[in-house]
């Protein structure tokens, strides 16, 4: 059953950013804006993090308070919600322990990790991803990658850093 709608355009350009920093080692966050109806969130608008605020190391991936802050203040601008994240792995795609404390919680927020740094077609294709839903109780549940529909809809791509955002 289709519980979110994602705009191929918007997918493209989360795969991008973290086939291109995978392709440094080191692992990419990027967040999906939308709202939500009759149970089914929809993807409007695609943000990816640049710094100041964003920490890519091998092994560390941290977005600052001041970061997070930030995208806060966009989705209320925007009057979109935070309904789904993307980070990648160097591996195995799986959600670790630290994902489960430290990515963006809210109930029906989906989360997917990408294996592989995004390096290959195979890694980015969705039937590889590892798919979690983050429940009303706030812990993050196996869900499928069956649950996001890639769409042909548009999306708005915006960069943010700990300064501000801007369009891409
Ligand atoms: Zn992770």
């Amino acid at each position: 059953m289709t519980a979110l709608c994602l705009p191929r355009v918007g997918l493209d350009a989360v795969m991008h950013d973290l086939e291109s920093f995978g392709r440094d080692g080191t692992e990419s966050i990027a967040f999906g804006l939308g709202r939500r109806q009759d149970g089914v969130a929809t993807v409007m608008s695609v943000v990816l993090a640049e710094e100041p605020g964003i920490t890519r190391r091998f092994g560390l991936l941290r977005l600052s308070e001041r970061w997070m802050l930030k995208l806060t203040e966009l989705c209320e601008s925007l009057e979109q919600a935070v309904v789904m994240q993307f980070h990648s792995h160097p591996e195995e795609a799986w959600h670790s322990d630290t994902d489960d404390h430290h990515l963006f919680h809210a109930p029906g927020i989906f989360s997917v990790v990408v294996p592989d740094f995004a390096q290959s077609a195979a890694a980015r294709d969705q039937s590889a991803w590892a798919v979690y839903r983050c429940a009303n109780g706030g812990a993050f549940e196996a869900s499928t990658p069956t649950a996001v529909d890639v769409t042909d809809g548009d999306a708005s791509l915006i960069i943010v850093s700990e300064d501000g955002w801007r369009h891409a």
